[in-house]
């Protein structure tokens, strides 16, 4: 929490105003979530910022104002893939059923803007009788440059206006949106990705920042993210854009936020819907809430793991033991992240297979969406293991 609580001078980059307030700061954190080390002492020895996140008083968007965009390289040793989880590959195959068989998206050509590996595009494209093309958009894609007979293809750079003679029906952008630090550019340069098609329609997804108010969620606070939003701050901000929404629904167990929208001539029909206050409260409990957390870790005597090595995880880490005093390792379904270390702190990445000869016989989840998922595997594997949940931590 910062003491001095005052307008930045910045402008909201979701609907221009100059509306923001300063309300939490963290020194130190790591800049990269993902990456893979396999020695202790890289992983510690990571490059760090600062965040000081401010909230638009006007619409409720909140923006780290002290990203560093040049700090960011998201090169070969960035491992994001959820891909392991069978839960999360579930919930991947529901979001795709749903433009699929919902939202009619047949016979159409989409494109995909940061694609990553191209795991939710090809979803799009595999089922034949969908009629669908795609062509997935990220300078960090690698793979093959086409797959299917050239239905699914990858172009290794930014969507803008360059690819404007590229058709598009849909265009989709999944947790792209909260690395942007200036996501108006963003949606002007797939708007005029769009100039020869303007009938298009834009999905997107990312984090939804009420949940995690609501949620007193601290671990989901990270250098990576540097824009938040709102159901509100995303209205203004695609509107400013030129775009009008369809609809936004809260997906994930609504941590996620959904959008749909299309381009148009610009309205503004943005409200005020500040979320300064409830901002301020989430700042002013998080050194209680540390506090707390350690306290009830330390009733583990060092045999408790964190379940997951994602963004969470790592950011809980950092937050809650970054000298390693109070938890003994992170378990990670991803085989990549295992015998690696978590950056910041430098806990080992291990499966959960390896938890009984270490002695460990509690672990805190960090997603309850997984926790049937987990409960299964150990399950399958007669291992018995209290998995609480950190939902109980802060309610
Ligand atoms: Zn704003």
């Amino acid at each position: 929490m910062i003491s001095d609580t005052k307008p930045s001078g910045d402008q909201c980059s979701a609907c221009g105003r100059n509306n923001l307030t300063q309300f939490f700061s963290r020194k130190n954190s790591p800049v990269h979530m993902h990456t893979l080390f396999s020695q202790r002492r890289q992983a510690m020895d990571i490059e760090r910022g600062s965040i000081l996140l401010a909230c638009c008083e006007y619409c409720g968007f909140v923006g780290n104002l002290k990203f560093d965009l040049s700090k960011m390289h998201y090169d070969s040793t960035y491992d994001n893939s959820q891909t392991y989880s069978a839960a999360y590959m579930h919930y991947m195959d529901d979001l795709a059923n749903r433009l699929l068989f919902q939202k009619g998206v047949n016979n159409c050509t989409v494109v995909e803007v940061g694609c990553g590996n191209g795991s939710f595009l090809r979803k799009l494209v595999e089922k034949e009788e969908a009629s669908n093309k795609g062509i997935g958009f990220d300078p960090a894609y690698r793979g093959p440059d086409t797959e299917m007979d050239g239905r699914l293809r990858f172009e290794r750079r930014f969507y803008d206006h360059r690819a404007s003679d590229t058709q598009a029906d849909v265009v989709i952008c999944r947790h792209v949106i909260e690395h942007v630090p200036n996501p108006f550019d963003l949606l002007l340069q797939i708007k005029a990705a769009l100039s020869e098609s303007p009938d298009a329609r834009v999905f997107f997804e990312t984090p939804c920042f009420e949940w995690i108010l609501r949620n007193g969620a601290y671990w989901d606070i990270c250098y990576e993210h540097c824009s938040y939003f709102s159901n509100n701050s995303l209205h203004a901000l695609f509107e400013r854009a030129g775009f009008a929404i369809k609809e936004i629904e809260r997906i994930f167990g609504s941590q996620y936020l959904w959008l749909e929208a299309q381009i148009r001539e610009r309205q503004d029909h943005t409200s005020q819907d500040g979320i300064t206050k409830a901002a301020m409260d989430y700042a002013s409990h998080e050194s209680a809430f540390v506090a707390y957390m350690k306290r009830e870790l330390r009733k583990f005597d060092g045999h408790i793991a964190i379940w997951g090595a994602g963004a969470k995880g790592v950011s809980f880490a950092n937050l809650i033991d970054p000298t390693r005093k109070l938890v003994d390792c992170v378990v990670d379904l991803n085989p990549q992240k295992q015998a690696g270390y978590i950056p910041g702190t430098g806990h080992p990445i291990v499966s959960y297979q390896d938890l009984p000869e270490r002695g460990v016989k509690s672990a805190l989840l960090m997603n309850p969406n997984y926790r049937d998922e987990n409960l299964s595997l150990l399950k399958e594997n007669g291992q018995i293991l209290q998995l609480l949940d950190i939902g109980c931590y802060f309610t």
